[in-house]
């Protein structure tokens, strides 16, 4: 089992920001940026060739949300939605990467950026 099936779960921890019945979307914990979030399926598709069209129309307007969300809250100057496929995709369970990006940035650990989202 790939270790966001185990995170959907609840096998392993998470930074949870957002959770309905089909997405969750939590924070990742080797960030780019202050902010960095992952939106996964809870239904196991490796990506976006095989992932039903009506979820990723789903979590494109969940990462629409989580993209003000990140503004309100972390006030990024910029944001990239990024979605990796085949070669150079760690995680082999779809997911789409929200990084925020800053001007000037003060990094902070995960944990930091978590309890300014809460
Ligand atoms: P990709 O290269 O698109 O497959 O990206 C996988 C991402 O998952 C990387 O940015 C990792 O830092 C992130 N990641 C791996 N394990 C975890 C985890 N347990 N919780 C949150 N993010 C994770």
């Amino acid at each position: 089992m790939d270790i966001f099936c185990k995170i959907i779960k609840g096998e392993i921890p998470s930074y949870k920001l957002y959770e309905d019945e089909k997405v969750l979307a939590f924070l990742d914990v080797n960030p780019n940026h202050n902010g960095h979030t992952l939106i996964v399926p809870k239904e196991h598709y490796e990506n976006f060739f095989d992932i039903d069209e009506e979820l990723l129309h789903h979590i494109l307007k969940v990462a629409k949300e989580i993209a003000n969300l990140l503004k309100e809250k972390l006030n990024y100057d910029g944001i990239s939605l990024c979605q990796n496929n085949y070669y150079g995709q760690e995680v082999k369970h779809f997911h789409l990467h929200l990084i925020p990006k800053y001007k000037e940035e003060n990094k902070l650990s995960v944990e930091e950026v978590y309890n300014k989202l809460k």
